[in-house]
């Protein structure tokens, strides 16, 4: 797995700021985040991280996903149903791909987005400082196997 360095420094280098300590749990969280292009979910970072550290539980990665949130460094995607879903590589707001069969998210490439943004500011006259945006649909591989 191809883990994108400049996020891992940057994710290691606000944790260094604040005086957190990197421990290898933490680490390897850090590590799964950074590289998160499937969204992972707590449970699914659980799973990642135990292989390497079966005494890891799961309030620890809890913890340590929390203190990411805190930090600005991870975008928390909440759901009504399921776990939340999160995105360390991206933590700013952006599009998401919701697969309603598989539950795979992934990050469409929107060239619209910039223009949406801006028009629905200037039609409400708010000042636009975060979005959420999601489609929801089946993905090419569920829609293949049916
Ligand atoms: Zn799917
Ligand atoms: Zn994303």
């Amino acid at each position: 797995m191809a883990v994108p360095q400049n996020r891992l420094e940057q994710m290691l280098a606000k944790l260094r700021e604040r005086g957190f300590r990197i421990t290898p749990q933490r680490l390897a969280v850090l590590k799964i985040l950074a590289s998160s292009e499937d969204h992972p979910s707590v449970e699914q970072i659980y799973e990642q991280v135990k292989a390497d550290f079966p005494t890891t539980s799961l309030a620890t990665i809890y913890k340590a996903v929390t203190l990411l949130k805190e930090l600005n460094e991870v975008l928390e995607l909440g759901f009504p149903e399921g776990s939340n879903r999160y995105d360390g590589n991206k933590p700013y707001p952006h599009p998401h791909m919701i697969c309603i069969k598989c539950k795979n998210i992934m990050d469409p490439d929107l060239m619209g987005l910039k223009q949406l943004t801006e028009e629905a500011a200037q039609k409400t006259g708010y000042k636009i400082i975060d979005h959420r945006l999601d489609f929801f649909g089946i993905c090419p591989a569920c829609h293949e196997k049916e």
